[in-house]
């Protein structure tokens, strides 16, 4: 038995040729990130799409840390940030500047694509090195941008169909294997011609009925799912790490300015205050590890 679609994650496979995939449905963890800034409309798309993608390239790559992807724009959207770890605990952010309609495309927001970048993190989270990509800009969404990315990093060919709407966001990911043979080269044209042609599947009420339904005859098994969440990994050990980082003369400044130091969490908005007394404790100690 599939669970519903409700912040899950299903890999699957085709049993009879070297292709496999991924469906994605966020729905609370999407809806929640959504609640901690009052995002326009168009730009609510784009982060549910990002989130859905990061999603299933985190859960495909081998590898324990965080993807994190950045998009730093030259348009109206100046910073994208969309991070999922390997717990598949999400989180995003974004900063604009002016008005965004809701039929804003990829191009539109973020202006010109030559001064604009998007970065992909692997960050280990054990203090090993990061790995950073840059992607180039060649493409009109962020999935067409993803495709390429796989093709040329990961040498896996990839299709990725992203949506959002409605409170939740959609995502499939389609991979072919290396080494494949005839018969899969068929069944990956096939398999990509049904999700192209019937976009109204990812309205599916669940991970069996969407698969079910976009490859009727089809062996296709379905591994058990994951439950991706919406999480933040922000701390006052972390913020008090970042103000020790900052140094003394600056956090001073700050008091004699404000009185006090607050930070709020550019990704779940939480707030973090230091009255005058622990916001100087912090440079009285040797810093503590920060993790
Ligand atoms: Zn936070």
């Amino acid at each position: 038995m599939i669970p519903p679609f409700n912040d899950n994650l299903t890999r699957f496979v085709m049993e009879r040729a070297a292709v496999r995939g991924a469906v994605v449905s966020l729905d609370a963890a999407y809806r929640e990130i959504l609640g901690c800034h009052a995002y326009p409309s168009g730009l609510r798309r784009l982060i549910g799409e990002t989130l859905a993608a990061v999603c299933l390239l985190a859960n495909s790559l081998k590898f324990q840390g965080s993807l994190i992807l950045q998009l730093h724009g030259a348009g109206t959207l100046r910073l994208l940030v969309v991070e999922c770890d390997a717990s598949l605990s999400l989180r995003a952010t974004a900063q604009w500047e002016g008005p965004i309609t809701d039929d804003a495309l990829l191009a539109d927001l973020a202006g010109d694509m030559r001064a604009s970048r998007l970065v992909l993190t692997l960050d280990p989270k054990d203090g090993g090195p990061l790995y950073q990509g840059v992607v180039a800009l060649e493409g009109t969404s962020i999935a067409a941008l993803l495709e390429h990315y796989l093709a040329k990093s990961e040498q896996i060919e990839s299709r990725l169909w992203l949506r959002a709407a409605d409170g939740r966001a959609c995502g499939l990911l389609l991979q072919r294997m290396p080494g494949a043979t005839d018969v899969d080269a068929a069944m990956w044209g096939r398999a990509a011609a049904a999700v192209d042609a019937a976009p109204a599947a990812f309205g599916a009420a669940d991970a069996h009925a969407l698969l079910g339904f976009l490859f009727p005859g089809d062996d296709v098994r379905a591994f058990r799912a994951r439950s991706p969440r919406f999480g933040c990994s922000c701390s006052r050990q972390r913020v008090a790490g970042a103000l020790r980082l900052l140094g003394s003369a600056e956090v001073e400044s700050i008091l004699a300015e404000r009185g006090r130091i607050g930070v709020d969490c550019e990704f779940c908005n939480r707030s973090y205050e230091f009255d005058p007394a622990e916001a100087r404790a912090l440079f009285d100690a040797p810093p503590a590890a920060v993790h």
